[in-house]
């Protein structure tokens, strides 16, 4: 019995998901098989986890089933954790067992970066997955029932005000403020307080931008402490760099991200992500392809960039290509950064955007975040899908 080649996919995201539905319509050699792994056996939509902390939604409306997305006749998907990549022995090890590779895509997303804060890991929150959404939404949910007893609205603390800090934060001003009516817990002046180590929300963004989205969430009743960094974390206290120390009831980390551990030793790291060279290949293979929060993707300068749904999407797109190209004998397609921008929702109905350089805000960056969603949609699960969004 022959046996066939094989492309393992790990990690079901926005990259892994793109490659996996493009990879069978493009490999014309019958002996290759494809494999996608995941931990989870459905896709998320990782860029709307805040809004479950708002207790509206519910596990269908940000997460699919892969087996929706995917031809199980072509792609055979299995639900596993992956612990290990074997270059060596070209082998992904699971916690269930081996699977061996002839060509792998690394697309396992990222894991909080805690930038060895002392007590940070146990004494906080994060929001990378559907899941860990839950569980800040059932804490707050478990502390407005003790507010409501005790009359006192709880001390929410959000650390770090980049793109993921500021989404919660506009969340949860919106809701908290329409729950403590509910729980008749008196509305504090401090609804939410965010702790950021530069010296503004959103760093690096537009400045016109990034002054709008502060006064609106300010007028919420958002307390933002600017160039003080956390240092150390205790169960209920919170400590700055200025010396100043916060009591948080529940601490929240949005400081940033880091590549999926996974595959750190045996790959190049650069910002806490594996190099790739033009054709999405980790650096110094040929036979791996690295994409989304994972990969370190550089600019025309060679510089680092934010990781964004938008360049795994166009890297997963390219990773089929040149996939295909390897297999099928043809020329592989050269990645090029382009940067689309950003909206940044900031509760229910408003947010603030740049793209393609122009900006937006309010109800109308809103609703064009809400549309680019029904576009991915469409684009992963077609007319089907959308009609159940
Ligand atoms: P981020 O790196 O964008 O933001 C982290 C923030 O935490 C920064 O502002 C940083 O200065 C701050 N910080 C770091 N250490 C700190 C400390 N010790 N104390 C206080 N503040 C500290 O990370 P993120 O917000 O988790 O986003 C991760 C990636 O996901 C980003 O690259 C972003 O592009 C992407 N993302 C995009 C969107 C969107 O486009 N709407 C939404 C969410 C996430």
């Amino acid at each position: 019995m022959t046996v066939n080649s094989r492309v393992v996919i790990i990690g079901a995201g926005v990259a892994g998901i793109r490659a996996a539905k493009d990879l069978p319509r493009r490999i014309r050699k019958p002996d290759w098989d494809i494999v996608l792994i995941d931990q989870n056996n459905y896709h998320q939509y990782l860029y709307r986890i805040h809004e479950v902390c708002n207790m509206e939604y519910d596990q269908k409306d940000i997460t699919v089933p892969i087996a929706r997305l995917i031809d199980g006749e072509k792609v055979e998907f299995k639900k596993a954790v992956v612990t290990n990549v074997d270059t060596k022995r070209k082998v992904v090890v699971t916690e269930t067992g081996e699977e061996p590779y002839d060509i792998l895509i690394v697309t396992l997303g990222s894991h909080p970066a805690y930038f060895n804060i002392p007590g940070i890991r146990d004494n906080s929150l994060t929001l990378g997955s559907f899941s860990e959404a839950q569980i800040v939404r059932e804490r707050i949910h478990a502390l407005l029932e003790k507010s409501e007893k005790r009359g006192k609205a709880p001390e929410i603390i959000v650390g770090g005000a980049g793109f993921t800090g500021i989404e919660l934060t506009g969340e949860l001003t919106d809701s908290l403020l329409i729950w403590y009516k509910e729980h008749r817990i008196p509305t504090p002046e401090t609804i939410v307080t965010v702790v950021e180590a530069m010296p503004t929300i959103l760093p690096g963004w537009k400045e016109e931008l990034t002054a709008e989205g502060r006064k609106i969430l300010e007028g919420r009743g958002v307390r933002f402490y600017f160039s003080d960094p956390v240092v150390k974390v205790g169960e209920n206290t919170l400590e700055l760099k200025s010396g100043e120390v916060l009591k948080p009831d529940l601490f929240i980390w949005t400081g940033g991200v880091a590549g999926d551990p996974v595959c750190g030793t045996d790959f190049e790291i650069r910002s806490r992500r594996i190099t790739i060279d033009e054709y999405c290949r980790a650096r110094g293979y040929e036979d791996i392809f690295v994409a989304g929060d994972m990969a370190c993707t550089t600019n025309s300068e060679g510089i680092p960039q934010p990781p964004t749904a938008h360049i795994a999407m166009v890297q997963g797109d390219i990773i089929a290509r040149n996939v295909a190209a390897m297999i099928n004998g043809g020329e592989m397609t050269k990645y090029e950064f382009m940067r689309a921008g950003e909206i940044v929702t900031l509760g229910r109905t408003n947010a603030i955007g740049d793209l393609f350089g122009l900006h937006f805000s309010g109800a109308l960056a809103k609703l064009m975040k809400k549309f680019i969603h029904l576009w991915y949609v469409n684009s992963i699960g077609g007319l089907g899908l959308l009609k159940d969004s």
